[in-house]
């Protein structure tokens, strides 16, 4: 970026903000620079290559008195900025869920930024209003989802599952909203039903709106880590005969650890005899019903009452962008809409306002950089991108499955493989052996990771540390999952 020895203003101004000729200025130089980022990020470390207070350590304790030139704040974020970052959009990058940003979805951000108006009410925002509903609308078509369900966009899937059990809980007319839960003698506990698999938000979700975590009761799995259908109906009925009132049950659909599919088909009856809301996690998994081949995915989602995904995970959209297709919106509306005397407005029941739908009262233009990426990729490519990262997943369970060195944990309906080394280990017994691949998988995680060529992350299945290879990356291709393997293997026969 700018030479910092030649600023070209000295600073800011003393009002106003930066002038017209400065802003298309570093404007295009920061486009520039991002193009740069993207087209050499392959030569940066993917994991940081720091120690925790680096980066403070080389900045100013207090902020500075007088503004700095752009040049000079441009600058640093190449000297200090850059090496403390983990590079999320670096195509070696397989930890967690691997997401990824895009070229239209930054843009989209870029100019909502500039809008930069408060999405609360209608009038305060028609175009974000009305593109939320068009691209949540449009999105629902491309995974086949029914007319029934309505979309909003919350920012992460933890806050969409969090609201979407509010609504459940509004549902079982309790009075909740008016008199809360505390200090009442009428109130049984009220259970919500998960997988052991299900994702922490849940949890959270359960403990923030007041529920406590003796309200979520956790299902045991299958062999395929998949939520026990049985186990739950069993569960459903003890409560019921214990006075508790059960209202809700949470199937995930690509579960975080290994991407499990919950057997919604068999979950739908259950919640439909005892009159339960049905909510789905798919946060991740959801955006692969967007390829015609893989929608069976969703199978008995269309008898959901609620179900999230994220498109900042698997739909190329930058953080942060969460939608929640409900078929009960009155519900969400009951649950939170407050319309002071300084928000009413003559339109406000004509029209949906963002504000009657949850905590948030403003909330970001964020339907924009949604709407340009599925203009600008269609169906078609973004259903292409996402089953390229199937076919590569598949490509590298195939590797695994070939060595007599590595295995599969866990089937691979995604993009997602949960492996580890399984090489011939001396020990005494079970116990120790297990320990020593722990160990030594462990070891090997962190020995790819330190190489700055490649990013993996890990999980416990069945008391075993499983590596995990999460492909959602648009830039990774097959070259960046033969590196990885190649350095695995390396990494492998160094440390056995
Ligand atoms: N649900 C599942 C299945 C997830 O895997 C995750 C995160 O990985 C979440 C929920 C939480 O997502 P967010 O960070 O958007 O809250």
């Amino acid at each position: 970026m700018s030479n910092p020895e030649t600023p070209d203003s000295e600073g800011a101004p003393p009002t106003g903000d930066m002038s017209p000729e400065e802003f298309r200025r570093f404007g295009h130089e920061l486009i520039d620079w991002i193009a740069n980022y993207f087209e050499h990020i392959e030569e940066l470390p993917v994991l940081a290559q720091i120690q925790p207070g680096d980066l403070k350590a080389q900045l100013p304790a207090s902020p500075p008195e007088r503004g700095e030139s752009m040049a000079t704040i441009l600058a640093d974020i190449d000297k200090l900025i850059v090496p403390a970052l983990t590079h999320w959009s670096h195509p070696s990058f397989f930890a967690y869920f691997a997401t990824s940003t895009s070229a239209p979805g930054i843009f989209g951000e870029l100019l909502s930024a500039a809008f930069d108006v408060k999405s609360m009410l209608w009038r305060t925002s028609p175009a974000s209003t009305e593109l939320e509903e068009l691209s949540l609308d449009w999105l629902r078509q491309m995974m086949g989802l029914d007319a029934g369900f309505s979309g909003f966009i919350y920012d992460t899937a933890s806050v969409s599952s969090m609201h979407a059990i509010a609504a459940a809980r509004e549902g079982v007319e309790m009075r909740i909203r008016e008199e809360g839960m505390s200090g009442r003698t009428d109130l049984p506990l009220l259970r919500v039903y998960a997988s052991e698999q299900a994702h922490s938000s849940i949890d959270k979700g359960i403990i923030t709106l007041g529920l406590g975590q003796r309200s979520l009761r956790k299902i045991p799995t299958d062999s395929e880590f998949r939520m026990d259908p049985e186990a739950l109906a069993e569960a459903i009925d003890e409560d019921q005969r214990n006075g508790m009132l059960p209202f809700c049950v949470v199937a995930t659909v690509g579960t975080t650890s290994t991407s499990s599919i919950d057997p919604v088909p068999a979950i739908v009856p259950i919640c439909e005899k005892h009159v339960m809301w049905l909510h789905v996690d798919a946060a991740y998994a959801g955006s692969a019903a967007v390829v015609p081949e893989l929608r069976h995915v969703l199978a008995g989602c269309e008898r959901a009452d609620s179900l999230v995904l994220n498109p900042h995970k698997w739909l190329f959209t930058p953080f942060d962008l969460s939608v929640l297709y409900c078929r009960h919106l009155d519900l969400l509306r009951r649950a939170f809409s407050l319309v002071p005397e300084y928000l009413r407005t003559p339109e406000q029941e004509k029209v949906r306002s963002g504000s009657d739908y949850g905590v948030q009262l403003g909330r970001r233009f964020r339907a924009l950089k949604l709407w340009m990426i599925i203009r600008y990729f269609g169906h078609e490519g973004l259903a292409a991108r996402i089953r390229e990262h199937c076919r590569l997943a598949k490509l590298f369970a195939a590797w695994i499955e070939r060595s007599k060195d590595w295995e599969v944990m866990a089937p691979v309906p995604f993009a997602l493989v949960c492996f580890r080394a399984c090489p011939p280990i001396e020990a005494e017994t079970e116990a120790e052996r297990a320990g020593k691949l722990d160990t030594l998988n462990e070891a090997i995680m962190h020995g790819v990771n330190a190489t700055g060529k490649a990013f993996l992350s890990h999980t416990k299945l069945n008391d075993r540390l499983t590596l995990r290879l999460s492909i959602g990356n648009i830039r990774t291709t097959e070259k960046h999952v033969r590196q990885v393997w190649e350095l695995l293997d390396e990494q492998l026969r160094l440390l056995s």
